[in-house]
Parts: structure tokens; C-alpha cells; sequence
């Protein structure tokens, strides 16, 4: 199946032949502040099978620590994946179209999540980080 993506204004498209893996939010500080949101909504990708379409050259990097960081729209802003040491490493889910056949699978970091957010039931939720991978 293919997915595909974009930032707000357009101009940076991306395209996956592969299927979004370990789709999780995180609720921690430093996520909300990267995703300028309550949580982060990220899903991890191969990136073999991941390709952008037009405006790369568009692209912004933020690294932060350890070799993790996130690009995003030099033009509006949205954050549209992560990289880790310069490939790309996940998506994140804001920015896919349509629907990409994933649910968030669990919540972590809700221990230091935002006053004022309320967590939907029913998905798993971990305090800090989640005790495995899945
Ligand atoms: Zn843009
Ligand atoms: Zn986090």
C-alpha cells in the first residue's frame, strides 16, 4: 500500500511503499514542544521504502541529541519526519494523508503530560518510557 505525505503549504511531498510501524504518542515535554501539540503522533518507517516526492531541497533540519532529530517545512513549519543519523526514521502521523491503516498503539510519557490534556481509554499507557519495544 502506498502512503503518501505533505507539509501544510505543499510544497514538500513524500511517498511509502511499506506499512507505518509502532505508531505511538508521546507525552513528554520536549515532544510537545517538537510537535507543537499536546503529544507527539509518530509511526517508525524502512527507509528503503520511503522517497520524497518534491520540495527536499525545502527541508530544515533540528538535531538534537544523540544523533536524533526531525525536518521540517522551511516554508510553513510542519515537522514531517524524524531522522536519525541523517536517514530518515519515521514519519510523523500529522502529515500523512488519507488514511494510513495504523491506530496510535499505546501512549508513553503521560506521567509528565499536559495539565490540560485529557488521554483517550482504551490505549495502552505507560507512566514514562514503555517497558518493551512492540
Ligand atoms: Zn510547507
Ligand atoms: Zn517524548
Amino acid at each position: 500500500m502506498a502512503i503518501s505525505g505533505e507539509c501544510f503549504c505543499g510544497k514538500i511531498k513524500y511517498k511509502f511503499n511499506g506499512t507505518l510501524k509502532n505508531a505511538q504518542s508521546c507525552h513528554c515535554s520536549r515532544c510537545r514542544k517538537a510537535f507543537s501539540s499536546q503529544a507527539s503522533a509518530y509511526a517508525l518507517i524502512d527507509a528503503d521504502e520511503f522517497q520524497w516526492i518534491s520540495g527536499e531541497e525545502s527541508l530544515t533540519s533540528y538535531i538534537g541529541e544523540h544523533g536524533f532529530g526531525l525536518q521540517f517545512c522551511n516554508k510553513c513549519g510542519s515537522t514531517l519526519c524524524g531522522i536519525f543519523n541523517g536517514v530518515v526514521h519515521g514519519v510523523t502521523l500529522g502529515c500523512v494523508n488519507g488514511d494510513p491503516k495504523v491506530e496510535l498503539g499505546r501512549h508513553i510519557y503521560v506521567g509528565s503530560k499536559a495539565r490540560w490534556e485529557v488521554i483517550p481509554e482504551g490505549v495502552p499507557q505507560y507512566q514514562a518510557g514503555a517497558p518493551e519495544n512492540y
